[in-house]
């Protein structure tokens, strides 16, 4: 199988009825980096900042920042890097910050509600990314948003930091692309103005389930209950779609799921064109993705709501057998 995904890896994944997907990785660390360049990724979909504050046992300088967004940067070659802001909270908890005693974490302070609260630390993450980008493009991604405002503000945020850089005389990105990631059941329903002002949204199917299930990701007793290829969840993802198509807006899947073939191919088949997943998991997928015909797919998933089934699984399955 290694070899197979060897002998794919430049290619481009194109499925049997002609549709691309763009297959990107998702990294955190500067062990993820060399994966660039042998896994075939078109970019990194997802760079999960937090992971450098969670191997420190102190906050890390803005100097030491700028080294390592510029390592990372160097290393993608000019492929593009979406930096998400630090996403810490939840199960995430840095060992040199006050711990918050909440009953829920993960419906708690964390993420981009910790950004805005406390913006120092998300000013310093900004500015050393926009001195790592030396001039040349940036991608900035905040995790979490629950409603469109918090965008707004985060985005108000990043234009005073802009801003304060261009007066200490540092030279400013050539494009900025601000995204949000929907990993809140409400920001798929926000009006279709915000799908308009976002640059771009990236589904993060990790909590996105989670909440849509009401059920805790890191709860090994419920969190296999609910499958990602449940109609009522597909049906969202199909929603956040159309939202996307309509407004024009750019859309990626970074979840855990983007990596599981099965999930892949359905996702795709629900609209989705971008997949961030970690760098072992392209191979597979686009291995997968090459084989399939998605608008077959389609009416398949479409036959099985249709019919009332929970999920669309076994008759994906029953698909995948006879290919
Ligand atoms: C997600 O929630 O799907 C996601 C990609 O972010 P994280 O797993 O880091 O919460
Ligand atoms: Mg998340």
């Amino acid at each position: 199988a290694q070899e197979r995904y060897t002998s794919i890896r430049e290619k481009p994944a194109i499925t049997t009825d002609r549709q691309r997907i763009n297959l990107l990785m998702n990294a955190g660390l500067m062990a993820d980096l060399p994966s660039l360049n042998n896994s075939g990724a078109e970019g990194v979909g997802l760079f999960r900042t937090e992971l450098q504050f969670l191997v420190r046992n102190q906050m890390p300088k803005r100097s030491e920042l700028v080294s390592l967004y510029q390592r990372v940067l160097e290393a993608a070659g000019g492929k593009r890097v979406i930096f998400r802001t630090l996403d810490i909270g939840s199960d995430k908890v840095l060992p040199y910050m006050k711990p918050t005693d909440e009953p829920n974490p993960a419906l708690g302070w964390r993420a981009i509600r910790v950004g805005l609260d406390k913006p120092g630390v998300m000013r310093m993450q900004l500015q050393a990314l926009i001195r790592a980008a030396n001039g040349g493009p940036l991608t900035v991604m905040f995790p979490f948003v629950a409603q469109f405002e918090e965008y707004r503000l985060a985005r108000e945020e990043v234009a005073k930091t802009i801003e304060r850089e261009r007066r200490l005389g540092h030279v400013l990105p050539s494009s900025l692309e601000i995204g949000a990631m929907l990993e809140t059941p409400s920001l798929g329903f926000a009006p279709l103005k915000f799908f308009e002002e976002v640059d771009f949204l990236s589904i993060g199917g990790n909590d996105l389930k989670q909440f849509f299930f009401a059920a805790d990701r890191e709860n090994e007793r419920v969190r296999k209950r609910y499958d990602t290829l449940n109609v009522s969840f597909l049906s969202f993802i199909e929603r956040i779609v159309e939202r996307c198509d309509i407004s024009g807006t750019p859309l990626s899947f970074c979840g855990e799921d983007a990596g599981r073939p099965i999930e892949a191919v359905c996702l795709a088949a629900m609209g989705i064109r971008t997949l961030s997943m970690r760098p072992a998991s392209i191979g597979p997928v686009k291995s997968l993705l090459m084989r399939v015909d998605l608008g077959e797919l389609r009416k398949i998933i479409s036959d099985a709501r249709h019919r009332g089934d929970q999920t669309v699984r076994p008759a994906v399955m029953q698909y995948l057998r006879e290919l």
